[in-house]
Parts: structure tokens; C-alpha cells; sequence
């Protein structure tokens, strides 16, 4: 890893950080924005080099066994994050990374509180876990659609005043913990544009293979665009933390979404700098015993006569 590729990274990212105690308006990054670069110049470069990265830190997250990493995807419909994921994890070992679908809540889920399901998918040590949406919901569609806090039967004294200001609250107390015993959460909102997502959304009607991801429920959110727009700009001006930061990646150009993805991820890791374990002399005198007893199990070894 030289200095001149995690410096890159960190100037390809800076503008994307939500600073904290930020107060951001709705819509005040731009979704199309692409950090200066160009597709057919930078595009497919950029993104092999930024997953052949996340593969080799990935393997060594997974050796040294003592941080995790969780990635939070927040979108709208459309956005694209099947399709980040699929592209930015493609080169990691599946046996190191879980992605975990958030959907509507179970009756058992429902019974909890509010953070309980996104606690049970927590990464371990060595680990990469990535939520296709998250705890960020809980103040997001929650709040867009108050039926759905209905259903979480809170007692009235929790609904009073400020629930939203609290669980904000709760969500970066939460965070801090996590990243206090060495987990470190990469956040990721991935912003479409009204006009972008109509299209993606058209072309899901268009084209026969995508049929199967259109759902009308997705043209029906689209009349709440505003009121997503409100409940995001609140969430990040809340939420992006020091030791949790919200990145806004630009989605109209999916190129460049999964570029930008891929070096907020791969910078985190950088900044971890993972390594194999080192062994000690003793440790190195062990392998050495265990060489010779094997060495000894050759079928050379055993009837060294015949192989004279
Ligand atoms: P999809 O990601 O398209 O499979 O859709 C999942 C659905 O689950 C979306 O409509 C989300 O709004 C909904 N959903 C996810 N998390 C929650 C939550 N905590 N409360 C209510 N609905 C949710
Ligand atoms: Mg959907």
C-alpha cells in the first residue's frame, strides 16, 4: 500500500464526509458529482484497484481477528445498493463478510426494542458486515410513516416530547460503544435524484430482466420523496459523528458510487492497517519442530534405503 494511493483515497473522499454537527438542507449534495473523474478514463481502473484492495485488507482484517467493520448502505428505491454491493465485495472471501437485508419487522422483532434486531447482526472480530438498510430506518421510514411506530407499542412516556432528538441520541451512544470495543462503522448514503431514480425505475419496466426488481410499492414511496428528503438531511446533520461518519455518495452515476464506496471502505481499512500475525521465536522454533516431524513422514524419509 504506498502513500500515494491512501492519499488519493483521502482526497477522493473528503467531500463526501458529513462533517459533524453539521446542519445540512435537503438536497444539498449533488448526486451527480464525480469528484472530477471520468468514466471511460478512470472509471474501470479506479474500481479494480479499489477491490483488489478491499481483498488483501479484507484477508488480513480476517487474520489479526481483533477489529470489525460494519458497513451501513442507506438509500432510497433505486439507488443502487444491490449493485455496490455486489461490485465493491466482489473480489472479499464470503466466509468474511455477511450482508444482512433489513425488511419490514417481525412480530418478534416488533417486541424488542428498537435497536435489538441490528445488535444480533452485529460483525465479529475479523469480520465485514454490511446492512442493506439499518438502525437508520428506525428514523427514516419510521418517521415518514408513523403507522410503523405505532406498531413498536412503545409506552406513551417514550413517545413523548422528542423521539426522534432521543433515538438519535441512542443510535450514536450505540455507535461510540461499538467503536470503542474496536468495531468501526462505515456509513454510506447513497443519493439518487428524483429524476435518476424515475428513470431506473422506468427502466425496470422497460426492460424484461429487471421486471422481477419493480415493486409498486416503490412508485408509491416516490410520493413521499420530500418527506424522505427532510428525514435524511435531519438524520445526517444528527448522526455523522466522529467515530462514525456519514458519507453522502453521489448515486446518479453508478460508476462512480461504487468507486466512491469502495475507497470509504478501503480508506477505514487502511486506517486500521490490519496485519497477519507476526510469529515469535519461540513460535518460529515450533514450526520448525513441526517441519521436521513432517519432513520425516515423507515416503523418502521413511525407508531411506530404498531411496538410496
Ligand atoms: P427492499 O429493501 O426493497 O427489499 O424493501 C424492504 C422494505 O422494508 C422497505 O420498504 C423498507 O422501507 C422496509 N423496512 C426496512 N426497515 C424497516 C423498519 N425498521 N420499519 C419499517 N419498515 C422497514
Ligand atoms: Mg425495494
Amino acid at each position: 500500500m504506498s502513500d500515494i494511493q491512501a492519499d488519493r483515497i483521502a482526497r477522493l473522499i473528503a467531500p463526501l464526509r458529513v462533517p459533524a454537527r453539521a446542519k445540512l438542507c435537503p438536497g444539498q449534495y449533488d448526486p451527480g458529482y464525480t469528484g472530477g473523474l471520468h468514466r471511460h478514463r478512470d472509471g474501470t481502473d479506479l474500481l479494480e484497484r479499489g477491490v483488489a484492495l478491499l481483498t488483501d485488507y479484507q484477508s488480513r482484517l480476517a487474520a489479526q481477528n481483533i477489529h470489525g467493520v460494519l458497513v451501513v448502505l442507506q438509500a432510497l428505491d433505486a439507488a443502487g445498493k444491490d449493485g455496490t454491493i455486489r461490485h465493491v465485495m466482489s473480489g472479499v472471501n464470503p466466509q468474511g463478510v455477511h450482508v444482512h437485508s433489513f425488511k419490514v419487522p417481525s412480530p418478534e422483532e416488533l417486541d424488542h426494542d428498537f435497536l435489538w434486531r441490528y445488535a444480533q447482526r452485529l460483525p465479529g472480530r475479523g469480520e465485514i458486515a454490511i446492512f442493506n438498510r439499518s438502525h437508520y430506518e428506525e428514523v427514516l421510514v419510521v418517521r415518514v410513516h408513523p403507522e410503523n411506530l405505532d406498531r413498536q407499542r412503545l409506552p406513551a412516556e417514550s413517545r413523548r416530547g422528542d423521539l426522534w432528538r432521543r433515538r438519535f441520541r441512542a443510535i450514536n451512544a450505540w455507535e461510540r460503544h461499538l467503536a470503542g470495543n474496536g468495531f468501526r462503522i462505515v456509513k454510506l448514503f447513497l443519493n439518487v435524484s428524483k429524476e435518476e431514480q424515475r428513470k431506473r425505475l422506468l427502466e425496470r419496466i422497460d426492460r424484461p430482466d429487471k421486471n422481477w426488481k419493480f415493486s409498486a410499492a416503490d412508485v408509491a414511496e416516490r410520493q413521499h420523496w420530500d418527506a424522505y428528503q427532510d428525514a435524511y438531511a435531519d438524520m445526517l446533520s444528527h448522526t455523522s459523528t466522529p467515530w462514525a461518519p456519514w458519507y453522502v455518495i453521489p448515486a446518479d452515476h453508478k460508476w462512480f458510487a461504487r468507486i466512491a464506496a469502495a475507497a470509504v471502505i478501503a480508506d477505514t481499512l487502511i486506517d486500521i492497517d490490519p496485519r497477519y500475525p507476526a510469529v515469535d521465536r519461540d513460535g518460529r522454533q515450533e514450526l520448525l519442530r513441526f517441519k521436521s516431524a513432517l519432513d520425516a513422514e515423507s515416503p523418502g524419509a521413511r525407508h531411506p534405503r530404498r531411496a538410496r
